[in-house]
Order: C-alpha cells, then structure tokens, then sequence
C-alpha cells in the first residue's frame, strides 16, 4: 500500500469539455495530488444518457483531450475502470477499488454533484473511503447559502472531510456543446479542437444522437 495522494474526478464527460479540463488542473494543484484518475462512467446512476451513447468513445475523447499535456502525463490517467466493468457505475465502488492503491484519495465534485451527494449509493463509504473536493460551477441555485448549508451538514452528520479547489468560474456543462454542435455551431476555445475533430469524424452528436 502506498501513501500516494490520488485524486479521483468521475463523470459522463459527454463529451470532455473546458470546465472538465480546468477542473482536472485546478485540483491537482490545490490537493497536491501524485496521481490523478480521471473515470468516465458506464451508465450512471442518476442521469439519463443520449441515444447511442457509447462509452468507449467518451473515454477516448478524454484520453485525446489529455494526452498531448508532456508535464501531466505521468500524473493524469484516464482510466476505463468503470467503462471495462460494463455496469452501473456507483462512486463508492469505485472508491473501494483505488484505495487498495493508497488509503489518501480525494474525489472531486463539481457543485450540482456536491450538492446530491449524500443522496448517492451508500454515500457514508464514500465520505469513509475519500476525502471531497468542492470546486464551484455556477448554476440557477443559491450558490453561497446552500453550498455552506450542505458543508455543514455533511462534516456534522458523515464526518465528510471537505476541501476547496480555488478556481474561477466556468460556465459550460457538456449538454450546451452537444447542443452547439447538433446546431453546426463551432465550439472554438470550449473543448479541444482534436476533440471536436474526433466527434464530428463519428458524428457523436448529429440530429439523430442528442
Ligand atoms: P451534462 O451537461 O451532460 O449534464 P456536465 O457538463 O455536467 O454534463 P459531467 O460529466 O456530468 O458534465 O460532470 C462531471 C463532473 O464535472 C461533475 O462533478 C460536475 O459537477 C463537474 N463539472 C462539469 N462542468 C463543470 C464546470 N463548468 N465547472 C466545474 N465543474 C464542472
């Protein structure tokens, strides 16, 4: 067992985008991490996923969005850990498997996930397994009451051990690129153009797709 710091930042990534990228960086940063998995999902739980979603092509996007990064590429992996398992991907699964890797992990939530939290697959092995780390996305709620309301119930009620990754705010979520793309928009400085350029050669987002 090692005492490596790892980070751990899941999600449907359909597809990777800026806020994802930026979030990636900002967290390792901020916790200092020796590793980083980044876990694109099989099916999750708690959101429905395009018609001819396939998995394999989301990972490969994440893998094109983080490859060509020399500096980072012994500390970010893209990992197909819950892609390869082929079942509903549930977080503190997930958690179970890296801590036989090191005891010091740390899963990242963007705010809306952050909020729902305690509400996913036995979240108190989740609080047990990992440390979180918050970064804030802006959204419709309020962001600073209940974002602080939730802080409090969590360390109170699961012993959650809370951090805050520092970074300025992006406004972008994977269903606005979907929607740019379904419309022939360009999506220039919001995911990168090697990305785009592999979904428009499988048309991941066309009109029958979204
Ligand atoms: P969709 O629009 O399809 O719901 P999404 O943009 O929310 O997708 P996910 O793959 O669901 O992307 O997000 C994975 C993780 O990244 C979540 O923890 C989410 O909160 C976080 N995240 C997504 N976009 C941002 C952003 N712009 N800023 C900070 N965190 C983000």
């Amino acid at each position: 067992m090692s005492d490596m710091k790892i980070g751990i930042y899941g999600g449907t990534f359909d597809p990777v985008h800026l806020g994802h990228i930026r979030s990636a960086f900002a967290f390792l940063t901020a916790c200092d991490l020796d590793r980083l998995f980044v876990i694109p999902n099989y099916l999750p739980p708690h959101k429905t996923i395009c018609a001819g979603d396939d998995p394999h092509m989301r990972l490969q996007m994440l893998k094109i969005a983080f490859s060509p990064l020399p500096f980072y590429n012994d500390k970010i992996i893209v990992s197909d850990f819950e892609v390869r398992n082929q079942e509903v991907s549930y977080t503190y699964k997930t958690l179970e498997h890296f801590s036989f890797i090191s005891k010091d992990l740390t899963l990242l939530c963007g705010t809306d996930n952050f909020l729902n939290l305690e509400y996913w697959k036995n979240s108190e092995r989740i609080f047990e397994l990992s440390k979180i780390a918050h970064i804030v996305r802006p959204g419709t709620y309020d962001e600073s009451e209940e974002i602080l309301a939730t802080k409090e119930r969590l360390k109170k009620r699961y012993g959650a051990r809370i951090v805050d990754v520092p970074m300025a705010p992006i406004e972008l979520s994977s269903t606005e690129i979907r929607e740019k793309i379904k419309r022939g928009e360009n999506t220039l400085y919001l995911l990168p153009p090697d990305v785009r350029a592999f979904i428009d050669k499988y048309d991941l987002y066309g009109e029958h797709n979204v």
